[in-house]
């Protein structure tokens, strides 16, 4: 019978080791997306995400038409959906890449067990991370909580295998499967349409995926080092949201650095080696996740539980979600994030310090919040990212260390082009004051962690 390839964080056709695997069985293939809303523990999407996937399950239907094949689209929870969708087309095989979230673990367990007991052959494959998370482990066969062991033990071994090229046909069932239509999903944001900006910004799919990174290493790889600090010059890659949802893999990036890298000399070299360490985050947070499942509702270290957190204001809490602090790099960072749905990384943390150690409120309604904003929402990062300001986290910053915002304008944002991009009233009366005195707030933060030092 066919093979069912079921797609979920990974839309894209090249370097698919589960799309691969179908070809190579020679059989026809159906191809799959779950909406799967209602699987217990799935965390549910934010909205900018589902704008998101909107446009890439757009593109990947539209890829595999282009080579004979089909996209299926399927609503509802995975465990049924995929059981009725295998037995109708009397699918011979099912594979797919992949999750590391405990629920996303648990439905694919449950679903390999049935299928396997149908008389299915089901395999799962190894496509969105470089290193699997268990397959590193320290030399007590432990997990890691420090990064740089960590990326020391993955680097260690022989490197990432080479991608997998792009198919060059997808034989589909000639039976017609039935598919939900993808406006019925709703998707997409109506009254207000907030996603202006996005639809700007950005350009969901496979095919722009590879054009950012080739602009990437051919115009920015070299400065990468120096400048990818500073908002103002735009030098990262932009590939976060497309490796969220799997259009580009880590292996495919992962290569193409390094034939970059070999056309560089000196400090433009070590930029692919400081590129590659930043992917490598990305597999760390994966890391800590699959140990820590929990992550963004625990705090990683139990002695933030006690931690004093006033009462909710929730107006400073509005302040900050519409970046009218009065604080300028914080405002303009929370208004690029929803404008466009993204925010340069030096300005997630430094606006996700002043929500925690200026406002003093818990990380978890700021993590929410990207959650729910972030074109790149996503459940490792996010929360590592969060707790990594928080003080809370592996390998985390030390409570203590409160940015200073202003500073931080100073040191990277010196000739206030990225505030001002942002924050169009800046140095105008129409631009609030502060709501908050900097120098007063760290210092009850500093007092309210005094109370939990030590605790275990
Ligand atoms: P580049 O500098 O070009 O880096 C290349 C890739 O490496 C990125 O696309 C990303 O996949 C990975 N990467 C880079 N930095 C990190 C990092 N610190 N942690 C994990 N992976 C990293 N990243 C997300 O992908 N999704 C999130 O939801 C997310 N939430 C964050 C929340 C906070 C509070 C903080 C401080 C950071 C968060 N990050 C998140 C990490 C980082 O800010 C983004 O990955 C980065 O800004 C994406 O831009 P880029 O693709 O141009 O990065």
């Amino acid at each position: 019978g066919p093979s069912l390839v079921w797609f979920r964080d990974d839309l894209r056709l090249a370097d698919n080791p589960a799309l691969q695997a179908a070809l190579e069985r020679g059989e026809p293939i159906v191809a799959v997306y779950v909406l799967d809303e209602e699987s217990a523990g799935v965390r549910p999407l934010g909205g900018a995400a589902r704008w998101w996937l909107h446009g890439s399950l757009l593109s990947l239907a539209d890829s595999l038409e282009r080579l004979g094949g089909r996209l299926t689209l399927r609503r509802g929870p995975a465990e049924r959906v995929i059981g009725e969708l295998a037995a109708s087309v009397g699918a011979g095989a099912a594979f797919w890449n992949r999750r590391y979230g405990r629920a996303e673990r648990e439905v694919d367990t449950r679903i390999k067990a049935s299928l396997l007991a149908a008389g299915t052959e089901t395999r799962s494959f190894a496509g969105s991370l470089l290193f699997e998370p268990w397959t590193i482990q320290t030399g007590q066969g432990g997990s890691y909580s420090v990064f740089t062991p960590f990326w020391r033990a993955c680097t260690a071994g022989p490197p990432p295998r080479a991608p997998y090229p792009a198919p060059e046909a997808i034989p589909g069932l000639a039976a017609d499967v039935p598919s939900d239509a993808l406006e019925d999903w709703a998707l997409l944001p109506t009254r207000p349409d907030w996603a202006g900006g996005l639809r700007e910004a950005w350009q969901p799919g496979e095919e722009s995926a590879h054009r950012l990174l080739d602009t990437f290493l051919r115009d920015s790889l070299p400065r990468y080092g120096a400048e990818r600090d500073q908002p103002a010059q735009a030098v990262t890659s932009r590939l976060s949201p497309h490796l969220r949802w799997g259009e580009i893999s880590p292996f495919q990036i992962w290569h193409a650095t390094e034939w970059a890298r070999t056309g560089l000399t000196g400090n433009a070299q070590s930029s692919a080696t400081r590129f590659l360490t930043e992917v490598g985050w990305r597999e760390f947070s994966y890391h800590v996740l699959f140990n820590a499942p929990d992550l963004a509702t625990e705090n990683l270290r139990p002695e933030f539980d006690a931690f004093p957190w006033p009462s909710l204001d929730e107006r400073a809490l509005a302040r900050w979600q519409q970046g009218r602090t009065g604080i300028p790099l914080v405002d303009a960072g929370m208004r690029e994030l929803w404008r466009t749905g993204s925010m340069h990384n030096r300005v997630r943390m430094v606006a996700a310090s002043f929500l925690i150690k200026n406002l003093l409120i818990d990380w978890r309604l700021g993590e929410q919040w990207f959650w729910d904003t972030l074109v790149d929402a996503d459940a490792a990062s996010n929360p590592f990212g969060w707790q990594w300001v928080a003080g809370s986290g592996a390998d985390a910053a030390p409570y203590f260390r409160v940015f200073n915002p202003e500073l931080q304008a100073k040191k990277f944002d010196p000739h206030g082009e990225y505030i001002r991009q942002n924050v169009p009233e800046y140095g105008t009366d129409a631009y609030p004051a502060p709501i908050v005195d900097l120098g007063e707030t760290r210092r009850a933060a500093l007092a309210a962690y005094e109370q939990i030092k030590g605790m275990k």
